[in-house]
């Protein structure tokens, strides 16, 4: 969750841009909440416009920059992480990263379509555990954001591993 995307050629976006502007509007919509006028309640559907629009700029600046990293790189096919397993996994987090997640999957689906590259989602415990280089899959590879395969040694990024070992015969993901 610290990363909102991270490509198999290695190129990473932090969620912390995210999350501090998530909290900067949180912010100011509580101290406007404790006014209670009717200037405040306008002003604070005024905030959330504000922050639905920063929040949109700020994904499709993303969904352009994995796009220009698979178009770079002669990438075919684009993996998401299956959006339900996200939901899943973040039980108890706040509406912003599910959010975020579902509006990048749909402007990089719709982007794509004009370079011809496929837009999927993965499952992604069991391609968290699996090792990209030599196939071997067992839970102890990964420990948190990093990955070290018990049998041959590989050692990356979890989340670059996971995306890399999607890669089918002849082809490039991102
Ligand atoms: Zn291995």
């Amino acid at each position: 969750m610290n990363q909102l995307a991270v490509t198999s050629t290695g190129v990473f976006w932090s969620g912390h841009e995210f999350d501090h502007w998530r909290r900067e509007y949180e912010k100011r919509r509580s101290d406007l909440q404790q006014c209670g006028s009717r200037y405040a309640h306008e002003n604070i559907q005024a905030v959330g416009r504000k922050e639905a629009g920063r929040f949109t700029m700020m994904l499709h600046r993303i969904a352009n920059g994995i796009i220009t990293e698979a178009v770079e790189n002669g990438c075919t096919v684009i993996a998401f992480e299956e959006l339900t397993g996200i939901r899943d996994r973040l039980s108890g987090a706040s509406w912003g990263h599910e959010w975020a997640f579902e509006r990048l999957y749909e402007y990089v689906e719709y982007k794509v379509e004009m370079y011809g590259i496929t837009v999927g989602q993965v499952d992604p415990e069991n391609t968290s555990r699996r090792c990209s280089t030599c196939g071997f899959t067992h839970p102890d590879n990964r420990d948190g954001e990093s990955f070290e395969c018990l049998k041959c040694g590989y050692r990356n990024h979890a989340d670059y591993n996971a995306v890399a070992g999607l890669r089918p015969a002849g082809s490039k993901v991102a």
